[in-house]
């Protein structure tokens, strides 16, 4: 099988310090990792890298495919469209994620099993995109921060783009149903805060409720991830196993300790309450969400450093967040909250690997290991703003396969 030799790179796993290193693909995997040179056999394809950077494919932690921007009708994102354009856009959304160098995605949220729909075509070569993690319809109880489904006397009995349930039994029915529909992460509304109305401090559904979202996905074999903007809140869901909490605004250090001791994944997702506030600069209700974001600048370095399975991801293709410009969070992270570089591409690999659940299989670029990885003119870590530029993302390797090769074309030996 012909491979793809990878000479004089340098090699960046965000675990660890970067070196040089030659890296053979072979099929789908990764073959060989070497200081010293590759024997190269005649129909192998080489690339002289001359220290040009490769890191495993990056992943979204917090992803909505679905995600379109808000319509004329000034209804919030996806919900002002025909389900089928909505999947449209996200086919193509996807396809923007793989082409910036996003080999995985989990997804936030995503209405009319769009998200399961996608994993299907992606998997079986219909359409390209990341390895994804299907998501849920927003659930939560009636009139929740993000219960933007019509009027009772419009919406005829249907849920549309939210599935909302009261009681225990009630949130029950509402998990039950969006992982009948293919969602393998459910997204529960726990409390308010971070962009939605109302502060961190407001349930958006009971203690018991919770209890019994998180339970009836256990039973199925599905994950949880909870829209919480609390401390309490934080708590509570690393204490009944909740796998991402969003946001976590609130961060104290009590839950770094429990989140470190649990592995309980955090997307803290800081950019878009950042473009809400300056957006809207001078609207109560988005000059409210500053202390909480002060707040959580200022702790996230703490976080970082104690261990806590941070992700990076947010709510691309929301009102003015644009899918492609993930770059931002670089910038975000890196620039403005003081992460090193290096810790941040980690969240972007390796953790956001380990919380897919395919810690063994990608998030480092390691033999034996699925060839998801890209090749960088240039080293992030000296700039992050190569992620801006698209140019200088040469190629995009998922599972072996280039999706993405301005490669130089290589010499067949
Ligand atoms: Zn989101």
């Amino acid at each position: 099988m012909a491979r793809l030799v990878l000479n004089d790179a340098n090699l960046l796993d965000g675990d660890r310090p970067a070196r040089r290193a030659n890296i053979v693909v072979s099929g789908e995997r990764i073959e060989a990792v070497s200081e010293g040179p590759v024997e190269a056999a005649p129909d192998d394809r080489v690339i002289e890298l001359g220290g040009r950077t490769v890191m495993p494919g990056m992943i979204q932690g917090h992803f909505h495919a679905g995600y379109l921007g808000t319509g004329a009708s000034g209804r919030p994102v996806g919900l002002e469209v025909h389900p089928s354009l909505q999947a449209v856009r996200a086919t193509a959304n996807v396809k923007t994620a793989i082409e910036c160098g996003y080999t995985g995605a989990i997804s936030a949220g995503s209405p009319h099993a769009i998200d399961a729909a996608l994993k299907a075509a992606i998997e079986e070569g219909t359409i390209i995109g990341p390895r994804l993690i299907a998501g849920s319809r927003d659930v939560g109880s009636t009139g929740f921060s993000a219960d933007y489904s019509y009027p009772s006397y419009m919406q005829l009995g249907a849920k549309a783009g939210v599935n909302t349930g009261d009681g225990p039994d009630g949130i029950r029915r509402a998990v039950r149903e969006e992982i009948k529909d293919g969602a393998e992460i459910v997204k529960l509304f726990v409390t308010g805060g971070h962009a939605t109305i109302g502060t961190g401090e407001r349930w958006e559904m009971s203690r018991e409720e919770f209890a019994a979202a998180v339970e009836a996905a256990r039973e199925r074999g599905a994950w949880t991830r909870g829209h919480i903007a609390s401390a309490e809140a934080t708590l509570l869901a690393i204490d009944l196993g909740v796998r991402i909490v969003d946001h976590g605004d609130g961060l104290n250090e009590e839950c770094i300790d429990r989140l470190v001791e649990t592995g309980t994944f955090l997307a803290p997702s800081m950019l878009f309450p950042k473009f809400v506030m300056q957006a809207m600069a001078g609207n109560p209700w988005a000059d409210a969400m500053k202390p909480d974001w002060d707040a959580m600048a200022a702790i996230l370095p703490t976080a970082n450093a104690a261990g806590v399975k941070l992700l990076v991801g947010d709510d691309f293709g929301a009102f003015g967040l644009t899918h492609g410009d993930y770059w931002q969070e670089f910038a975000l992270y890196v620039n403005e909250v003081g992460i090193p570089a290096l810790d941040v591409i980690r969240w972007a690999t390796k953790h956001g690997a380990e919380a897919m659940g395919m810690g063994d299989e990608i998030g480092t670029i390691e033999p034996g290991k699925l060839a998801d990885l890209i090749v960088l003119d240039g080293d992030p870590l000296a700039d992050v703003a190569i992620f801006q530029d698209r140019a200088k993302l040469l190629a995009v390797v998922k599972g072996g396969k280039l999706v993405k090769d301005m490669l130089p074309k290589g010499d067949a030996r």
